[in-house]
């Protein structure tokens, strides 16, 4: 089934991330994370794709477990910067031979080296190319892709972040799930000035569950999020007790989706980060909320 048909169902739905292991003596523990994810019944999961391409093989094995073994529908990632043309027909071809159906098509981010050296050489400079070229290479895929509430790092402004994103929905993007963020005022805002810029299609918010605050350094150096008093003072008073901050982070993040509900979004993604258990007290939660 393709994600954009889940997200033409009614009710709320929610939706959980797993990332392949970096290393091989770890593949057995994250199956069993995505396993016990999976019972959960969530509407889909995504997997993760590492750009530097260590772990990237392991993306597909895990996606076609989610589908073949737990019955979940599945979201394989997909970047571009650190790939030729012809190692992406590779995958599109794998993919289809595995009876995937919906990719996330990203860029992947640029490593400092990356970074300097001189571009236009490369074979993909931006999402919108390899969503240009998975629609040529064909396939029966629904095409996902990143949206950025607070604006892209790179992007001079929110504008021209808003122009490029409508050029991948343009290009074949069916919908479009958010960098994480803490305050839903930042994605309502957001979602008026995308469908003011013309983008009608479905949007997933994306939430991260914070539950020790080694990872809030983490989170705020990967996606610039703004951190909000209320959170900052959790993390201050919870920070040092790992069991009280992953209680304190898990009902953040489900106030923060209960909002969402509430105000009319239907779907929603949590960056469980392969912890079942987080996963599952959200869940929790939300059971009398989710639609069943
Ligand atoms: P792009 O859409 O290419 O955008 C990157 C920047 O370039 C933006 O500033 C944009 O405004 C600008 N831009 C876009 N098109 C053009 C253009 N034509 N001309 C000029 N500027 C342009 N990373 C991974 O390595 N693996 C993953 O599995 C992964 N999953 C993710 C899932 C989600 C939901 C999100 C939000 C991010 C994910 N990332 C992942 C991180 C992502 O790879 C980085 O945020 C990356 O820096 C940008 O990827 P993108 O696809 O948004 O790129």
């Amino acid at each position: 089934m393709k994600i954009s048909d889940i997200l033409k169902q009614d009710g709320n739905r929610m939706s959980f991330e797993v990332f392949p292991p970096k290393t091989d003596d770890k593949y057995d523990s994250v199956e069993a994370a995505t396993r016990k994810i999976a019972e959960l019944g969530p509407s889909f999961m995504s997997v993760t794709y590492g750009a530097g391409g260590g772990t990237s093989r392991y993306t597909l094995n895990i996606a076609r477990s989610i589908e073949e073994k737990h019955g979940v529908i599945s979201l394989a990632h997909l970047t571009c910067v650190n790939s030729t043309k012809e190692t992406v027909r590779e995958r599109i071809e794998d993919m289809k031979n595995a009876g995937i159906h919906n990719i996330m098509a990203l860029r992947g981010d640029l490593t400092p080296e990356m970074a300097a050296k001189d571009r236009s050489t490369r074979d993909y400079r931006h999402a919108v190319e390899l969503i240009r070229d998975i629609k040529e290479y064909g396939g029966d895929f629904c095409i996902g892709a990143a949206c950025y509430p607070e604006v892209h790092p790179e992007s001079a402004n929110q504008k021209e972040d808003i122009i490029h994103l409508r050029e991948k929905v343009d290009a074949g993007a069916e919908f479009l799930t958010t960098q994480m963020f803490f305050d839903n005022n930042l994605f309502y805002n957001f979602l008026y000035k995308i469908r003011e810029a013309g983008i009608t299609c479905p949007i997933i918010p994306g939430i991260m569950p914070i539950t020790n605050a080694s990872q809030v350094k983490r989170a705020i150096e990967l996606s610039g999020s703004f951190m909000p008093q209320r959170f900052k003072s959790l993390v201050d008073a919870f920070g040092e007790n790992p069991q009280a901050m992953c209680q304190a982070g898990i009902a953040y993040a489900t106030d923060q989706i209960i909002d969402l509900y509430a105000n009319g979004i239907k779907s929603v993604h949590v960056y469980s980060m392969n912890k079942p258990d987080v996963a599952a007290a959200i869940f929790a939660n939300l059971s009398e909320i989710l639609t069943k």
